[in-house]
């Protein structure tokens, strides 16, 4: 009975484990078929053909319709279709080696291809390769022309080997997966140090006309400071800022405050450092230059902000002090304050100088 199941089906293709799914998706997680040649692994085969006296040796790994050779000793082929595979057969029982002492004999392989055809294979040992949860990737195996028995050292060997084998495929793997874990970390770090970039510059902008707040002028100052060179400062102050506000409304206001903080960045930001000190005043820094030249560049603000088509008219009054060694930074904020307020005192619309 038995025989004639064998003539009507010659070859016994082997079946599928239970757990195929995840087999596969352990093997696609190596991410190891179809890669080029690894001397590590042609090592592992070399020997283990050496111990066990045999022409022909592979680590085979056997995936969803084929099974692919990631190393080969004496076989001609890359891979074959998982029919036709000794070690797709290996697979099912992963805790143990497959020996086919004569495959001849065996009604699995007796019609198989391989052992029909030019490769003449009539005995396998295949130890499965197994991942770290003892999942079947392959089969690391020996063949010979002519039927044979492994001594029990030679089955030793080609067990150790085989979990040597599964070594460098788990290593690979996490290898992948540490790379894969440090490009996310760094990417991770990217995103970190730009959200703390933003959040920086957000500490030092004021939102409602982009420039500086008080926070960075106050760096910038000292910073010019320190370097003990000369410089200017001059704090700008729209006139009748309020009435602005009670006549038009308040966002009428700030649609003013965006358009001074404009003309005010387009005409000064180049030459130094601007920002809005709070409500409706601005303050600028003039490094490298004294009162005079410094009182020269405010009027030229004044007269531009004065010109502007607001619709309102809109006009500005501008304190300015000298700064350098032996004037505190403060110092020279306060006397271009009060030198606004002289601006203020003699009518508006004017750039008054500190002592003038
Ligand atoms: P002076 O010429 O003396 O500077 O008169 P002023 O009206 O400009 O000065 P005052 O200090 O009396 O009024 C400033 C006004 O600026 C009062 C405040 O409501 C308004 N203000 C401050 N910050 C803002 C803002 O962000 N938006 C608007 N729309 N108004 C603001
Ligand atoms: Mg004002
Ligand atoms: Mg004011």
């Amino acid at each position: 009975m038995e025989a004639s199941v064998y003539l009507e089906s010659p070859m016994q293709p082997p079946g599928y484990p239970a757990n195929e799914a995840e087999r596969l998706a352990a093997l696609a997680s190596a991410q190891i078929l179809d890669t080029p040649e690894d001397e590590a692994f042609n090592d592992l085969i070399r020997i283990a053909a050496a111990i066990c006296r045999v022409p022909m040796a592979m680590v085979s790994l056997v995936d969803a319709e084929r099974q692919w050779l990631k190393a080969r000793i004496g076989i001609g082929v890359e891979e074959t279709t998982r029919d036709e595979s000794f070690c797709a057969h290996a697979i099912l029982e992963p805790d143990r080696t497959m020996i086919v002492e004569d495959a001849l004999e065996d009604p699995r392989f007796r019609a198989n291809l391989f052992v029909q055809g030019a490769a003449g294979i009539r005995f396998y040992a295949g130890a499965p390769l197994l991942d770290r949860q003892g999942l079947p990737l392959g089969s690391f195996c020996v063949m010979d022309h002519a039927p044979r028995r492994l001594e029990p050292e030679q089955l030793r060997a080609l067990e150790a080997l085989s979990r040597q084998a599964s070594n460098l495929i788990e290593l690979r793997r996490l290898s992948i997966e540490l790379r894969h874990h440090l490009v996310e970390r760094e990417w991770y770090e990217q995103q970190l140090r730009e959200q703390n970039a933003d959040l920086a510059e957000m500490t030092r902008t004021d939102p409602l006309t982009g420039l500086h707040n008080r926070r960075a002028f106050s760096q910038a100052l000292e910073e010019v400071a320190a370097t003990g060179q000369r410089y200017a400062v001059a704090v700008c102050d729209i006139d009748e800022f309020k009435t602005i506000n009670d006549l038009h409304g308040h966002a009428e206001g700030d649609r003013v405050l965006r358009e001074v903080a404009d003309v005010l960045r387009a005409q000064h930001a180049a030459r130094g450092r601007l920002a809005r000190y709070g409500g409706e005043e601005f303050v600028l820094l003039f490094p490298g230059i004294g009162t005079d030249e410094a009182v020269l560049q405010c009027e030229y603000l004044r007269q531009a902000i004065a010109g502007l088509p607001t619709g309102v008219p809109v006009t500005v009054s501008i304190g300015v002090a000298a700064g350098g060694p032996g004037i505190r930074p403060e110092q020279a904020l306060e006397r271009a304050d009060e030198a606004l307020y002289a601006a203020k005192r003699g009518g508006r619309n004017r750039v008054v100088a500190s002592g003038a």
